[in-house]
């Protein structure tokens, strides 16, 4: 099939999986079972790891020195990135979009802590300008003998698919030992990568599980492109030996874009009444931008009959607990 490549080991693994009683009661569905990648680890916690393992491997064989990556202000994956390169001793430049709402909160707060280098920019020039600001950069350090590796948004590329190609196997060995044959997997999009992995992993092991990634900020199109994308690029860097027309055509990419609301990192009430759920019936913490609206979209699904005469579904929490604290006002 596929030997994974090699990785240095950065996220605490496996996460727990395990049941939410309460809440599976309460919606009288499928039981939901929860994949705890929010325990990957303290300032490294979330999905994002689990994708840096495999790029970092890569910037250490290469010998490189600096990760450059983007994302909003208030990014998980920033802070991921930014303290993974404080671990290694490399340095951390990070790209970052103010989209109106800029506070020294939240990730941007931990990555000042960090150390790393942070440029920040309004929005429109982000959007416009995002690979020569990435050029630049790259071009700054350059000149002063020091090599980069440019991770893009999310570490969503082919080398990030493969830190959730590889969660699948290990959910995978988890719903061996309980017995699980869930019909449906659940994560947020917000970049694709987590989505592409898990999508691409239960395609490799034949499961009847489908994926459904809850998209966060673009359509359902933009996402089950960006899967096929990612995928693809994959296969050509990592897996040449598959035969790319028929891994496609197993596929099976699904996203939902009815949970999106007003746009990225913006919450809404049944957003905000979702976390203050799950957080009072379960124990479990979710944040605005990303697992409370994909655990939102879950619950709505539920009632709109899709799991019907299914027993079990299982949401991947996907991190994101720093990123609640710029919204306190949104709890009052
Ligand atoms: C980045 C992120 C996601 C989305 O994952 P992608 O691989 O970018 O689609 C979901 N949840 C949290 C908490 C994140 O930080």
């Amino acid at each position: 099939m596929f030997e994974l490549p090699p990785k240095i080991d950065l996220a605490q693994k496996s996460t727990p999986l395990h049941l939410l009683p309460r809440i599976s009661q309460k919606y009288g569905g499928p039981r939901i079972w929860i994949k705890r990648d929010d325990l990957t680890g303290s300032v490294l916690s979330g999905n994002k790891v689990r994708k840096l393992e495999y790029v970092l491997h890569e910037v250490q064989r290469d010998n490189l020195d600096v990760l450059i990556t983007c994302g909003g202000w208030n990014s998980n994956h920033c802070r991921a990135t930014a303290f993974v390169a404080a671990q290694l001793g490399l340095k951390a430049h990070l790209i970052l979009r103010d989209d109106g709402g800029f506070k020294s909160d939240g990730n941007y707060l931990l990555d000042k802590i960090s150390g790393a280098a942070i440029s920040v920019y309004d929005e429109k020039r982000y959007f416009a300008e995002l690979n020569s600001l990435f050029e630049t950069w790259q071009k700054h350090y350059a000149e002063r003998g020091l090599k980069s590796r440019l991770i893009p948004t999310g570490g969503s590329d082919a080398t990030g698919v493969i830190g959730y190609y590889a969660a699948s196997l290990e959910m995978s060995s988890q719903f061996e030992t309980l017995g699980l044959e869930p019909g449906y997997i659940v994560c947020a999009s917000g970049s694709g990568g987590t989505q592409a992995g898990l999508t691409l992993g239960f395609s490799l092991l034949q499961s009847s599980a489908q994926v459904i990634g809850i998209a966060v900020c673009d359509s359902s199109r933009y996402f089950d492109n960006k899967v096929v994308a990612d995928v693809s690029q994959w296969q050509k860097q990592y897996a040449p030996q598959l035969d790319a027309a028929q891994l496609l055509k197993n596929l099976r990419p699904l996203t939902l874009e009815a949970y999106i609301g007003p746009g990225y990192a913006k919450a809404y009430p049944e957003v905000i009444r979702t976390i203050q759920e799950l957080a009072s019936e379960e124990g479990v913490l979710l944040d605005p931008t990303y697992t409370g609206k994909a655990f939102w979209g879950l619950l709505s699904e539920i009632k709109l009959g899709r799991f019907d005469g299914v027993e079990d579904v299982v949401f991947v929490h996907t991190g994101g607990s720093f990123g609640l604290f710029p919204y306190r006002d949104m709890f009052l």
